[in-house]
């Protein structure tokens, strides 16, 4: 659902999400409950890749209500070290 800018006379801008067949509707200001005026404002198209998109809103999730976890994720193999310098191979190991 797209998001709409709205202002009221006394508390300033608020933003509201609501469908767009509702984009029109009077709205009322959630601190003082007067009537607020819908003002035009550059859309706020989301245009990410789907991937990208999903992360952001799995991070926006987890800020309220975060997912527990009772082990550790499963290790995917061995870690590879990259070596961008020969005298790295010489370093002694851990
Ligand atoms: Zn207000």
């Amino acid at each position: 659902m797209p998001t709409y800018l709205f202002s009221c006379t006394v508390c300033g801008a608020f933003d509201l999400i609501r469908p767009m067949s509702e984009s029109g509707a009077p709205a009322e200001c959630p601190s003082c409950a007067r009537p607020a005026r819908r003002v035009l404002a550059a859309p706020a198209l989301r245009s990410l890749p789907t991937g990208l998109r999903s992360a952001l809103d799995a991070q926006h999730r987890s800020a309220d209500l975060p997912d527990v976890v009772t082990s550790p994720p499963p290790r995917t193999g061995r870690v590879q070290r990259r070596v961008t310098d020969p005298r790295q191979l010489r370093l002694p190991r851990p």
